[in-house]
């Protein structure tokens, strides 16, 4: 709960530098009045809309949709809650081994976007990874408030759960809208994916109701509709991993209908003998990688950026940044655990204060 309240506290400081250069003089035409919205029930963080409207009025129906859209991808993506009446991720796990699950197409559309993701990371983001990522799970919850008795996870262990992650034991019929597990003991875990994903298709659906000037921000995956009411650009910050450091963020960029997406090893560890285990779990080793504590994505599409900002955490410096190069429009900035920063060839474009 300490976790959450912190976590929520430093996103929704991320926020308030997102919506700080606001104008209320716009010009003729332009949308003057700003609007926000905040839910804290879905995906387990916060989720925060900053909207330029003629009217309040205006606002709430856009508002609104979004709180709807964002109930229903959070029912659907849940790995941990069941909901009545509804068959989500978790309910495909809990019938590994014994039957396909008929489920909703937002649930097929997810799998079939992890799978291309899947490929394009060489597999360093593996949905099919839930029984590992579960041991992991488990033990940061056993120990992040006892860090005297914390341990890490039995290698034994993870290898026997390892041995339950292929990605080709989820079968999917489209034509009667079914998930199975081949597998029983392997399970689904769509941490790395589904809150992009889902802040992405709501931006879609936003886009095509004709919304713009919207900037979501969704437990730190933002992304923009357009640029704020007078035109101009959004802002958001780089957090500064450091927390010893008197500088809470590194840099701001702008944002014009972008998507800014950060995995951080500060938001989410344990320790154990004074060493952070953070979220992200590197499929090579079964375990954290500490080469960076920050790695954010720039791009059009906030799954992209999302399962991408996670992928880069698991693969070196040269790699992430050959990953990345065949995208178009997609930059990063990487921060070591020495804290030194690292672009990617065109980032510094987008760069308009260092602090
Ligand atoms: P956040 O949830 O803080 O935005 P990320 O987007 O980086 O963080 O996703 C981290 C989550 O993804 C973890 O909590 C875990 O559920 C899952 N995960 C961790 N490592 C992997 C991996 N290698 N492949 C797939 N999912 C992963
Ligand atoms: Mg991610």
């Amino acid at each position: 709960m300490k976790n959450f309240v912190l976590r929520a506290l430093s996103l929704s400081l991320i926020c308030l530098l997102l919506c700080s250069c606001s104008s209320n003089q716009g010009e003729q035409g332009s949308k003057t009045q700003k609007f926000t919205a905040s839910y804290i029930e879905y995906f387990d963080t916060v989720c925060t809309v900053v909207g330029y409207e003629e009217t309040e009025e205006d606002f709430n129906i856009v508002a609104d949709k979004i709180e709807t859209l964002l109930s229903n991808y959070n029912k659907l993506y849940d790995i941990y809650n069941t909901y009545e009446g509804v068959n989500n991720v978790k309910t495909i796990n809990q019938n590994a081994g014994v039957k396909p699950v008929k489920v909703d197409n937002e649930i097929i559309k997810l799998i079939d976007f992890s799978a291309e993701l899947y490929t394009l990371t060489n597999g360093t983001v593996n949905i099919a990874m839930g029984s590992v990522l579960n041991i992991w799970h488990n033990y940061r919850d056993m120990y992040v408030n006892s860090p005297e008795e914390a341990k890490l996870p039995e290698m034994g262990a993870l290898q026997n759960a390892n041995e339950h992650t292929d990605f080709n034991n989820i079968i999917i019929d489209r034509e009667n809208s079914t998930v199975y597990l081949k597998d029983s003991k392997m399970s689904l875990d769509v941490g790395a994916v589904a809150k992009g994903y889902a802040t992405e298709q709501i931006a879609k659906a936003l886009i095509a109701d004709g919304v713009t000037n919207y900037a979501l921000n969704f437990g730190g995956n933002i992304r923009t509709i357009g640029a704020k009411g007078d035109g101009s650009d959004w802002s958001a910050a780089v957090t500064n991993p450091d927390k010893e450091s008197e500088k809470p963020y590194l840099m701001n960029v702008k944002l014009n209908g972008q998507s800014f997406v950060t995995s951080g090893s500060y938001e989410r560890f344990y320790t154990v003998d004074g060493v952070r285990y953070h979220h992200i779990i590197d499929p090579k080793t079964l375990m954290p990688n500490n080469t960076f504590t920050s790695v954010s994505i720039l791009a059009t599409d906030s799954g992209l950026a999302d399962v991408l900002s996670t992928a880069l955490f698991n693969l070196s410096y040269e790699e992430g940044n050959r990953v990345i190069s065949n995208l178009e429009g997609v930059e990063a900035v990487w921060i070591t655990a020495e804290n030194e920063i690292l672009y990617s060839q065109n980032f510094k474009d987008v760069i308009t204060k260092y602090y």
